[in-house]
């Protein structure tokens, strides 16, 4: 089987609500999502999508992923798409680095793959827990009274999983913290997210005047180098995944004992292929784990309810559905989605949802075989 042709859309996907990061910076409304479908001559056909959280999150940058696989299409074309490390070998040689570029294209193949096998991607990697997986909100950076606010309107969708955002000014994160742990229901599980938003002397701070409350923080610090400095100064359990990029990372992070969580982000990491060997160190290592596409649709949210799926249950701390943060559907009703705050696998061979072609509009680049 051979890869024959190579669409890529682009679909702009408005958020529900303007979002702010850790401590007031970067407002952004609108996803810039790409969305692949690669054809082959078998007739299978393979979906995929790449959407960063802005261009001011992470670097990663929405055109960027169009301008990747422009470069790395036709180093691509022609290979067998169900042989998903030579896809990856191909795209690493054609393009280094430029991992969110390389995500798409590869959820794409493992969509064809399952399909060819018929069974779905999480069982197809070696076998998927049908265990419901929790979706964690995620509760921007805002005053007191908004945060509780938003915590229940999440709640009144079922969710029992919340990641708040905070950072930026020591007092207002340590009062935050405190309000949220006041209000925290039996049972929910609550990441309090800085997504790098501290210095060090701050992260030390909030940390050490939240002792008491045993509470998880996510990406205290910019660097590994910053959370490996303040590591043997606090008590607090730390979740990464801004940070958590390549698979060196992954091990340096797991022998180093710099973080109990693992966020994996599949746009951020470059796909399953390489997300999967990210959640091995995890595991060898006692690192529990939360998955999470970076943004964008119904087809994002279901390649990472994959891998959380092939994750043991008792590891996986919970999923994001960003869809639920959306005012557009390119798969209206499809796929997995919000059911009493969780996300049931799909059944169907491959990722199990498609999108809605008309919703896509034209695609933005074809590529194909030449010869
Ligand atoms: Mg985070």
């Amino acid at each position: 089987m051979k890869i024959t042709r190579i669409l890529v859309y682009h679909v702009d996907l408005p958020l529900e609500y303007p979002y702010w990061l850790s401590g007031g910076r970067l407002k952004f409304e609108v996803l810039d999502a790409t969305i692949v479908k690669i054809e082959t001559d078998a007739g299978f056909i393979g979906w995929g999508e790449g959407t960063p959280w802005g261009h001011t999150y992470v670097p990663a940058h929405g055109p960027g992923i169009r301008a990747g696989i422009e470069t790395m299409a036709p180093f691509v074309m022609g290979l067998d798409p169900r042989k998903v490390l030579e896809v990856e070998r191909a795209m690493d040689l054609a393009l280094p680095g430029h991992l969110y570029a390389k995500s798409p294209i590869d959820m794409a193949c493992w969509d064809i793959a399952g399909k060819v096998a018929g069974i779905p991607i999480a069982d197809l990697m070696g076998g998927g827990s049908r265990t419901p997986r929790p979706i964690a909100s995620s509760v921007g950076a805002k005053t007191i009274e908004e945060t509780r606010e938003v915590i229940e309107r999440y709640r009144a969708r079922g969710y029992v999983a919340h990641s708040v955002k905070i950072g930026g000014n020591v007092g207002r994160d340590i009062e935050r913290v405190r309000d949220v742990e006041s209000m925290r229901k039996p049972g929910e599980i609550v990441l309090y997210d800085v997504n790098r938003g501290w210095t060090r002397q701050q992260a030390l701070r909030v940390m050490s005047a939240c002792e008491d409350l045993n509470v998880m923080f996510e990406q205290p610090g910019e660097t590994l180098d910053d959370i490996a400095a303040i590591r043997n100064k606090h008590a607090s359990p730390v979740s990464l995944d801004e940070c958590l990029v390549t698979l060196q990372d992954a091990t340096r992070a797991a022998n180093e004992g710099l973080a109990e969580l693992f966020g994996i982000k599949l746009n951020r990491v470059g796909g399953l292929t390489k997300a999967a060997r990210i959640r091995d160190v995890a595991l060898a290592h006692g690192i529990d784990m939360f998955v999470m596409a970076t943004g964008g649709s119904v087809l994002a949210d279901t390649e990472a309810l994959h891998l959380a799926a092939t994750i043991p249950d008792d590891n996986c701390f919970a999923v994001w559905a960003c869809q639920d943060m959306l005012t557009a559907d390119i798969a209206e009703g499809r796929g997995p989605r919000n059911k009493n705050g969780h996300l049931h696998l799909p059944e169907e061979p491959g990722l199990g949802v498609e999108p809605d072609e008309a919703a896509l509009g034209n695609p933005v680049a074809i590529y194909e075989v030449t010869s």
